[in-house]
């Protein structure tokens, strides 16, 4: 079974490292899957990779991924535990917002199904993209940010979706980035009463 699981998302690795569904693929250098282990507790959802993901072919190398495994840290999760993807699996040109057709095919073809494989007990939005793609209804990011919603559409398994800020809109702003922490430590308390979600 592990083993099934572990061939299936390599087999989705393969799948995405040459996907040519979108315009993306046309201006991408490496598409970027995502990675974290098998059981990841938690699956953390980012809007692109940036220059540097790109370069790299990994999820959140760059600035803002140095920030985001120091706040998980600080927070009291391990990063090693975490899943970490994106909602688009390649880099939009000049670091545009992914249009709504390409996030339409890519979470179609390879989010939906890496959540169903990893199967995480919850998932994670990091800022308002992917809040957006996760999520039925319209996300109002200074509101919810901090705060559980039922309303996942993307897996087979309804999951609840914990609502944080990109954490490069954190970097750049102080009060989103003491937000963010707070965020994440409420995150990583719902852990300890083993129950995600509340
Ligand atoms: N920003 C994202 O949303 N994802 C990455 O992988 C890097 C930066």
């Amino acid at each position: 079974m592990e083993r099934d699981r572990e061939g299936l998302l390599r087999a989705l690795a393969d799948q995405v490292h040459i996907c040519l569904e979108c315009r993306l693929a046309e201006s991408r250098r490496l598409a970027v899957v995502g990675e974290g282990p098998l059981d990841a507790e938690l699956l953390w959802v980012g809007e692109a990779p940036g220059a540097a993901e790109d370069r790299a072919g990994r999820p959140f190398v760059g600035a803002s991924g140095r920030f985001l495994r120091r706040e998980m840290e600080a927070a009291g999760l391990d990063p090693a535990r975490m899943y970490i993807t994106n909602v688009v699996k390649c880099r939009p040109p000049g670091n545009r917002k992914p249009r709504p057709d390409e996030i339409a095919i890519c979470t179609a073809l390879y989010l939906v199904r890496q959540v169903d494989l990893i199967a995480p007990r919850a998932l994670v939005a990091l800022g308002a993209t992917a809040a957006e793609a996760l999520l039925a209804g319209e996300v109002r990011m200074t509101a919810e940010h901090g705060t559980w919603r039922h309303d996942g559409d993307l897996s087979r398994r309804p999951l609840p979706v914990f609502i944080t800020y990109h954490p490069a809109a954190a970097l750049r702003n102080e009060r989103w980035r003491e937000e963010m922490r707070a965020d994440l430590r409420k995150l990583a308390e719902s852990r300890e009463r083993v129950a995600y979600g509340r």
